[in-house]
């Protein structure tokens, strides 16, 4: 079978791997489709002088010595089960929680592996991940792909849209409210897709013409050129001087994360989904003195996954239309090398 790896400076290698064999409470999963997220792009940008920098010194530096396939958004079919797996059987439909924690403590009690108290592996960066043709995980990783949904859509699901939809609970957003988006890359696409679906009013932002023109086929009401107009005084303008109930920073960007709290009325609430980069908030003037309250929301436990993949299908969320992009694993360089521009919704490997 063949495994994607990223050897730094942008460059990608398919390499030959042998067929995974499932030691106890493990399963092998024929793997149907692998999502492109941001953080596996921030693995193939690395220079190869800093391999494996981005997760160092956290706990992983033994994992990182030997190289992992990357791709972190697994869905697939169970294959082949190891000895004493009860949760799942060949033929399933299945998700990755892309994460594995101690299953004893008490954050791994509650489904939240990534935030285990005595550490993580993750999947596409300490342990292989989905951009193979055949993946090896503990059983209890795997999240049940509703039968309405496609595989592509359960990869979204499994970071990226599983990620906007709990940051978008977290707002407790409903249909009084105003919602501000500050990116519509896949993450904050989808938000902006839950958002509409719970009712919400949605201001979606972004600086590329491709993203905004998807955002308003996904739903958004208005679009904001961030290159163009200053976006707080355009949301001004938008909500009678006063600002949105709610803001989402999906970018991750300094400048952004200043604007979703500059666009937030007093009393509203933001939250941070974006990662990286040190941002400066004088705390006073722009959250003590208007009241608001900020959440930062870091993907979503194992039960939530598969909450966010209901509500797609029940609520009817429009996800098919966020992938833009399907890919053969063997043109994984032509993918990422898309995906890079963000001039795309989500961008996804294929297998059948
Ligand atoms: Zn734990
Ligand atoms: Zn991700």
């Amino acid at each position: 079978m063949r495994g994607l790896f990223f050897v730094g400076d942008r460059e990608i290698e398919i390499r030959d791997l042998p067929d995974p064999t499932p030691g106890p409470g493990e399963v092998v999963i024929a793997m149907k489709s692998s999502g492109l997220c941001g953080s596996d792009l921030r693995l193939y940008q690395l220079p190869k002088t800093e391999r494996g920098s981005y997760y160092r010194g956290r706990g992983w530096d033994e994992a990182l010595k030997t190289p992992k396939v990357g791709g972190h958004e697994p869905c697939g079919v169970i294959a082949e089960v190891g000895p004493n797996v009860t949760q799942v059987a060949v033929g399933d439909r299945v998700m990755m929680h892309h994460y594995i924690g101690c299953r004893k403590c008490a954050m791994c009690r509650i489904g939240y592996a990534q935030m285990c108290l005595v550490g993580c592996e993750i999947y596409g960066a300490t342990q292989h991940g989905g951009h193979e043709d055949l993946m090896i995980a503990p059983a209890d990783t795997c999240v049940a792909l509703p039968e309405e949904l496609s595989f592509e859509e359960g990869a979204a699901c499994a970071c990226g849209t599983g990620t906007a939809f709990h940051a978008i609970k977290r707002l407790s957003v409903s249909g009084i409210d105003t919602v501000a988006i500050f990116g519509q890359g896949p993450v904050g696409l989808s938000g902006t897709m839950f958002a509409v679906a719970m009712g919400a009013r949605v201001i979606a932002v972004d600086v590329l013409p491709e993203r905004l023109e998807l955002a308003r086929k996904l739903g958004a009401d208005i679009v904001v050129d961030a290159s163009a107009d200053d976006p707080v005084k355009a949301i001004r303008g938008l909500t009678d001087g006063e600002g949105v109930d709610a803001s989402l920073d999906a970018t991750g960007i300094p400048q952004a994360r200043i604007n979703a709290v500059d666009s937030a009325k007093l009393w509203g609430r933001v939250c941070f989904v974006g990662e990286g980069n040190p941002t400066t908030f004088d705390v006073s003037a722009q959250i003590i003195h208007k009241q608001l309250t900020i959440h930062g929301s870091w993907t979503f436990s194992t039960s939530g996954l598969a909450e966010a993949a209901r509500f797609v299908v029940e609520r009817g969320v429009p996800l098919t239309e966020l992938i833009t992009h399907r890919y053969r694993l063997e043109d994984a360089v032509n993918a990422y090398q898309l995906f890079e521009t963000g001039r795309t919704g989500k961008v996804v490997f294929t297998w059948d």
